[in-house]
């Protein structure tokens, strides 16, 4: 009979990938384990002090480590889930390696929106979340036919983002528009327009 076992995953904080695995039963109720992440920065540590288990989990979502006690049943039977206090989120898994794997799924698309949310490098847009949305909403305008258009005529034109705005400059006469992406309202104004035109030169091309 192969022997029972329970698998442990959460998510790294330091390299942001899943980490699993599994220990048996027998090897949890006799000893410690640890959990490491590949990258080596983290690790979820089980310790068994004869009635109840003590966890440290590195916690992805909020890069700190959460401590949580818990009975025997939780961490050798039942399927179990451990919270984030700072996120109210589940942070780790305990149980049948399917159910584990399935919740770190979950939690890895849930880790990317908190971070698009925080942003990864807080200098470097004003609101992410904005940004990424404006920049979705171009892409769709810029994928009509005629989206994105100067008024010299040009049809080519390239975009520089800055740090609470898209300037979407004509190739051909150099003219700029600047698509402001720093507040609610900068999406809403941008989301009424089905065709955007570059405010280029009107002069015309002939001799
Ligand atoms: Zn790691
Ligand atoms: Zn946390
Ligand atoms: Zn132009």
């Amino acid at each position: 009979m192969s022997e029972e076992m329970r698998t442990f995953g959460y998510l790294c904080p330091k390299c942001g990938k899943t980490v699993m695995a599994a220990r048996s039963v027998f090897a949890l109720e006799a000893s410690n384990a640890e959990i490491e992440c590949a990258c080596g920065d983290s690790a979820l540590r089980v310790e068994f002090d004869g009635e109840n288990y003590r966890l440290y989990v590195p916690c992805g979502l909020c890069g700190q480590t959460h401590t949580a006690v818990c009975g025997p049943e939780r961490v050798l039977r039942n399927a179990t889930a451990l919270g984030c206090a700072k996120t109210r989120q589940f942070c780790a898994f305990i149980g049948p390696e399917g159910t584990v794997e399935k919740n770190l799924r979950e939690l890895t698309i849930l880790a990317e929106k908190e971070r698009r949310r925080d942003g990864e490098d807080p200098e470097a847009f004003l609101d992410s979340v904005i940004m990424y949305e404006v920049l979705s909403e171009l892409k769709e305008i810029a994928a009509r036919k005629d989206g994105i258009t100067c008024g010299c005529g040009s049809i080519q034109y390239g975009m520089e983002i800055r740090r609470s705005a898209v300037d979407l400059v004509c190739r051909r006469c150099g003219a700029k528009l600047r698509v402001p992406a720093a507040t609610d309202r900068d999406l809403d104004d941008l989301c009424c327009h089905m065709r955007l035109v570059i405010p280029g030169g009107t002069r015309t091309e002939r001799n």
